[in-house]
Parts: structure tokens; sequence; C-alpha cells
């Protein structure tokens, strides 16, 4: 009886603990993986879901919504589709639009921070396929090709994936345009910039990009990144492609913290998430 207990116990710990999501991937994984009779599979996939159901990562209650963000939360995404700061300059007449597509609210920062340090690949291909519905009617989802900014052989080892690039897959999904990922490279294994400001920035990431030998950008690029803060890292990107062929360049990304004027929108953003964009 006292095991009996314990058990119950034990499913209560994982079913509200902060493991549930990783004890619900480790069982859905690996019992879907056993299943050998095909006809078996959603009645075992719904059996799982019932023992162990999918939380929202950002209000954490039960969500039937998606594996990782319910309904509501999903609705508080505020959507900006804009530029933030206008970055036309004398130099950069290659830049064609710019898109944010929403605000770095503290909901998007949550989703980006288990994107990114979480391995919650599927994020990225979820928030971009979302991304390239609210932008399809938009000029840029005519351009040629998207380009994930690249990340460097080590980090990508690191993490399992460049998380550009899973954003892409999902723009890509909806505009019908392809994904260049091995166009570029990153030959450089820069350190976190979240501490840098704009001119030390743009110094630490010059030169860091290069082009495949005899690779050609297609005529009109759009760049892809997870947050837009300087710019300073998708610029670099962009002036290396333009130098390398492309006519031009435009950038899209998940989300921004600046409005309009290039003012920080300041959400109550949670210190233990850093904004960290360019790694
Ligand atoms: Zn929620």
């Amino acid at each position: 009886m006292n095991e009996l207990v314990a058990l119950v116990k034990f499913y209560i710990l994982i079913l509200t603990g902060k493991e549930q999501k990783k004890i619900s991937d480790f069982v859905q994984h690996h019992v879907l993986m056993f299943t050998c009779d095909i006809k078996m599979l959603p009645k075992m996939k719904y059996l799982i879901n019932m023992l162990f159901p999918s939380r929202c990562l950002i209000c954490h209650r039960v969500s039937v919504f998606s594996t990782f963000i319910c309904r509501d939360c999903f609705l508080e995404l505020e959507i900006f589709l804009d530029m933030p700061v206008d970055f036309t300059r004398d130099d950069m007449s290659w830049l064609e639009d710019v898109v944010c597509v929403y605000w770095f609210t503290q909901e998007l920062q949550i989703l980006v921070h288990h994107l990114k340090y979480k391995q919650a690949d599927y994020i990225g291909r979820f928030l971009g396929t979302k991304a390239g519905l609210l932008t399809k009617h938009l000029p840029v989802s005519q351009a040629d090709a998207l380009i994930p900014v690249p990340l460097h052989p080590r980090r990508k080892r690191q993490r399992g994936y460049n998380q550009s690039e899973q954003i892409a897959l999902g723009i890509s999904q909806i505009w019908n345009i392809p994904v260049h990922s091995e166009l570029t490279y990153r030959k450089v294994h820069t350190s976190t910039q979240t501490r840098l400001n704009k001119e030390e920035r743009r110094n630490n990431i010059s030169g860091v990009f290069g082009i495949r030998a005899g690779q050609i950008p297609p005529a009109h690029c759009v760049i892809v990144d997870d947050i837009l803060t300087t710019g300073a890292t998708t610029c670099e990107l962009g002036r290396t492609l333009y130098e390398a062929g492309a006519d031009k360049i435009s950038i899209i990304t998940l989300g921004t913290p600046f409005t309009y004027l290039g003012i920080q929108f300041s959400p109550d953003i949670d210190e233990t998430y850093e904004i960290d964009t360019h790694i």
C-alpha cells in the first residue's frame, strides 16, 4: 500500500514539477518508438497525452492548442510587423526591407529562451510558420531565398541545430521559397554580445561571415534571425551577401525589444532570460 501511495505521489510530482515536459517527451518518444502496430499509434498517443498532458511553457496550464503554448498565451504575443529603428544608411543602399514580426515581450522571451537553450527546435518551426502567415501579404515574401544567420560550427554542435534555420524552415513552408543554409558560414566564434554597445557590436562582428566557395547568392536574399536588437549581426551578413553578388537584402526576425523610435520597449522582462541574440 505504501508503495502505491509513493507511486501516486511520484506521479503527481512529475506532472506538476518543472521536469514534466522533459518526462512527457521522453515517454512519448520511447513508448511510441516501441509501438510496433501502426494502428495502435493514435491510441497510444492519446493515452500518453491523457497521462502526461502537454503544458504551456508560459503559464504552465495544460495545453491542447500545442505541446508548448496554450491558445491564450499565443494570442498574448504582440504583433509588430515593422522596422523598429531606421536602418537606412548611405553605405547600406542594398537594404530593401526589415520586418520584426512580434514585440519581444516576456512571453516571446520565454519561447526564444527555450528555442535557444532548452533544445526546443520545434518552437522555431512553429513560430516561423506563424511569422510566414503574418507576412505573406508583404513584398518581402516574394524574395528569392531565405538565409538563416549561420552559427559557428562549435556552437551548432553544442546546440544540435541552428535556431534561425528552424525559423527559416517554418517561413519557407508558407512563402514557398527555399532556405539556403549552406550559402554562408561563420568564420569566428564570437562570444556573447549582450553587454556591448552598438559600436562595439559592429566592430566585434565585422568580417565574421563568409560565402562558401563556388556559391553565388540569389538576387533578393531575406536574412532570418531570432531577435533584432542593434542589427549589427544581420547588417554584417547583409553586407557579406551584397559584396558576393546579391542585389537586395531584406531582414526578418521573430521579434525586437525596440519601439519605433529606437527606445527599448520595456515589458516586465525576467532578468534570468538574457536577450543575448547574437551567439
Ligand atoms: Zn499559457
